[in-house]
């Protein structure tokens, strides 16, 4: 920006400025009761900014020590931090994808607090497998032999393609070259594994004859990828899992998101996991923190002879899951023993499913805390998308409540609602912002009303 010629600093009039900026030891002497280390930081960020903005043209006084202790404290406010998502995208991979059941958050955090069995079995007292926490709840809610968890999805399939089609072919049909968000891409996923990639098919249409013509001595599996982000339409046609599984080779099905929960006509675009491990698939992978609603996890569920080629590759223990997520995993697949407390329990199916009643409920509860405040709001009928590279052609519709930035722009809006403590982050819809109450609690309603009376004030 353009300053007026009267502010701006230039030439011998600068270095007069510049020199008389203090040394950085000389402003860290000065901040009393703070580490040098940190003392020596803040005076460094501090000085820098100001000699920048002494070049910039700006020549007003700053306060150094008063710059610095804010510094100080920006310093220490964690980078990670809770953010109220109001933008009704459930799945939401930028905020987290999905939030943890209450009882999976509180696993996690008492894993993480002290020892743990993780390794050890406690009936024997020698080493046991962390996997063993996990293995017997995967195999009863999906019907499979055998089961191991790593890192994530991504990871899942490539240790599959990796123990199965190493050195070997992988036959692909070309409508499942994907990519999904976040950089994972079919072709170069099973580049990493070391298998060789068999394409069949065409974009549109791949037939079972077009899989049976490239099945051969040198065939390590068959891998179908779910076309998570999007869909073909018109014109297409695709092989069901269960011809897939009758070719007589092994097959890596990754349905990516991975429905557990059954009859929730919300999931009827995703491949139900139980289907295809009832196909004969030799491993299904799916995400741990997509519609299953747990944390950051791979989850590999399949046959016997299959999951161990998995456990005993090399690449298993590179990426393998860690204690926290372990115990966040098996607290919420704990849950989906009882399917209907499932829909209670797990955070996004709650959501998924949540009712008009509710969900109008809480849009006019913040429509009216706002209208006390005078801000001008409404409730409308508006659609989000789950997200989270799930069900791309689901719109979830329901009451939203509608906030007027009134004399702000609603770039203004949104980026005062990001600087907020918490940050509330909307949806944007023609002029309005949006509060989705599908995506908020209770006290996330009302610390994202509390937002926007600060941010418009
Ligand atoms: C999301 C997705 C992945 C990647 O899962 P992450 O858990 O994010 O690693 C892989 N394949 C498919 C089909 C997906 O939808």
């Amino acid at each position: 920006m353009e300053k007026s010629a009267g502010s701006r600093a230039r030439g011998p009039e600068l270095n007069a400025l510049l020199r008389a900026l203090p040394s950085v030891d000389e402003l860290a002497a000065r901040l009393e009761g703070v580490p040098h280390v940190l003392a020596v930081s803040a005076a460094r960020a501090v000085i820098a900014e100001r000699r920048e903005a002494l070049a910039a043209g700006d020549a007003g006084e700053r306060d150094l020590v008063q710059a610095a202790l804010e510094w100080l404290e920006r310093a220490a406010r964690p980078s990670l931090r809770a953010v109220v998502n109001a933008t009704g995208v459930i799945v939401h991979t930028n905020l987290g994808r999905a939030p943890l059941a209450p009882v999976a958050a509180a696993a996690a955090a008492e894993a993480g607090r002290g020892y743990s069995n993780l390794e050890y079995d406690l009936e024997r007292g020698e080493r046991g497998s962390r996997q063993a926490h996990v293995e017997a709840l995967l195999a009863e809610l999906t019907g499979a032999e055998a089961a191991l968890v790593v890192n994530n999805c991504a990871a899942a399939v490539l240790l599959a393609a990796a123990a199965l089609a190493a050195g070997r072919e992988l036959v692909v049909s070309r409508g499942q070259l994907v990519e999904i968000g976040g950089s994972f891409r079919v072709p170069d996923v099973v580049a990493q594994s070391g298998a060789r990639l068999v394409e069949v098919g065409t974009t549109n249409r791949t037939r079972v004859s077009d899989y049976e013509r490239a099945i051969g001595p040198d065939t390590g599996a068959v891998l179908r990828a779910h076309q998570s982000n999007f869909r073909t339409v018109g014109f297409v046609e695709e092989v069901a899992i269960e011809e897939l599984c009758a070719l007589g080779v092994p097959v890596i099905d990754d349905v990516g998101s991975g429905a557990l929960a059954e009859r929730v006509p919300e999931l009827a675009d995703e491949p139900p996991v139980r289907r295809s491990v009832a196909a004969g698939c030799a491993v299904v992978c799916f995400s741990g923190d997509k519609l299953l609603g747990g944390p950051q996890a791979g989850l590999i569920v399949g046959t016997r002879d299959a999951v161990d080629r998995c456990r005993k590759h090399p690449l298993a223990r590179a990426l393998r899951i860690d204690k926290l997520s372990l115990a966040a995993l098996e607290a919420t697949l704990q849950i989906y023993r009882d399917p209907a407390g499932a829909l209670r329990q797990v955070p996004v199916l709650r959501m998924l499913t949540a009712g008009e009643e509710e969900l109008a409920a809480r849009a006019e509860l913040m429509r009216s805390e706002l209208a006390d405040a005078g801000v001008d709001a409404r409730v409308i009928t508006a659609a989000a998308k789950v997200g989270g590279g799930a069900l791309p052609l689901l719109e979830l519709s329901g009451p939203v409540c509608a906030v007027d930035p009134a004399r702000l722009s609603l770039d203004e809006l949104a980026r005062r609602l990001r600087g907020g403590d918490p940050p509330v982050i909307g949806r944007a819809r023609q002029g309005w912002l949006l509060l989705d109450p599908r995506t908020l609690d209770d006290a996330e309603a009302a610390a994202a009303v509390s937002g926007v009376i600060a941010a418009l004030r």
